[in-house]
């Protein structure tokens, strides 16, 4: 039996962009929402070799330490020429200044090496897996991503982390050229087309009431 969020909700993250997205596609569900970083928990360890395993244990951790339900995402990108790298450490390939005009060049290189330099040559995908933990146990997991090329000199300044290099599937823009409605929002206004926006609407299907 699937379970369905009620009432007030942590979201696991201690990523600024993921929290304005994540709290962007909750609002039109009146969810209120507090994060995880502005409570003063502290990140758990990723140790999973998933990313459904790592959205897990942020959720498990946030809806213990809260006694709340805890909603995580994680999420990444994963280049074919590449065997899916940096995949779940794709945060990690930014360092702890978090620089990710240094992740993606250390990406353009290892394409170079390969001699990816066409575009069908450079086929990538961002994952999103979601996990909503409530302080019982009980879970709800979805996943979903989106497909896409990378492109080089990466283009654009909103979004954030590898968004200035993906090109999404279908478009002329980066996810770094596009606003946010276009990156993440969901039908009427958007049209879903982010990985985290695609594993949203799964999730709300089975977690959310109807709008
Ligand atoms: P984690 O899920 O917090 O371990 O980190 C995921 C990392 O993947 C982020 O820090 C970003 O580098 C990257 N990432 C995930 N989703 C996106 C996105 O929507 N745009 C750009 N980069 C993303």
């Amino acid at each position: 039996m699937h379970r369905r969020i009620t009432g007030q909700l942590v979201i696991a993250t201690h990523n600024p962009g993921k929290l304005v997205e994540m709290r962007e596609l909750l609002a039109p569900y009146g969810i209120a929402a507090v994060s995880a970083g502005e409570l003063g928990f502290i990140e758990p360890e990723e140790t999973g070799d998933t990313f459904q395993a790592n959205a897990r244990i942020k959720a498990v951790a946030a809806a213990q330490a809260s006694g709340l339900p805890a909603f995580a995402d994680d999420s990444g990108l994963c280049v074919d020429a590449l065997d899916g790298a940096p995949g779940i450490h794709s945060a990690r390939w930014a360092g702890p200044s978090k620089d990710f005009v240094a992740a993606m060049t250390r990406i353009e290189r290892l394409l170079q090496e390969r001699g990816a330099t066409a575009p069908d040559k450079r086929g990538a995908h961002f994952v999103s897996a979601l996990c909503v933990a409530w302080p019982d146990g009980h879970v709800e997991e979805v996943e979903a991503r989106v497909e896409g090329t990378l492109v080089w000199p990466p283009r654009g300044t909103a979004g954030f982390g590898y968004d200035p290099a993906f090109l999404p599937e279908g478009h002329q823009r980066t996810f770094g050229e596009m606003t946010a409605i276009e990156k993440h929002g969901l039908p009427p206004l958007g049209l879903g087309l982010s990985h985290r926006a695609r594993a949203f609407v799964k999730l709300a299907e089975i977690c959310l009431e109807p709008r």
